[in-house]
């Protein structure tokens, strides 16, 4: 679970039906919005840059039972 200090500079969505809140993504793919992304499966959360790509499959395992890793923006940064 992410951590912050400073509830003034951390703000919840008006709007969490916006995709880039919704859309699940797949180890390896392009990050589309620089933030903190956390796997809908285990809950391990990474750090991720915009363009840049989601890490691996073999970044962390499930047991066998488990679906694959599905990442899901869970605190968006504002670079622009
Ligand atoms: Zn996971």
């Amino acid at each position: 679970m992410a951590w912050y200090i400073d509830s003034n500079r951390v703000k919840k969505s008006a709007k969490p039906d916006l995709s880039h809140w919704t859309v699940t993504h797949s180890p390896g793919s392009v990050v589309p919005d620089s933030g903190i992304y956390v796997c809908l499966i285990c809950g391990k959360e990474v750090t991720c840059n915009k363009s840049d790509s989601f890490p691996p499959q073999n970044h962390h395992q499930h047991y066998e039972s488990k679906p694959p890793i599905r990442w899901k923006l869970l605190v968006k940064a504002v670079t622009d």
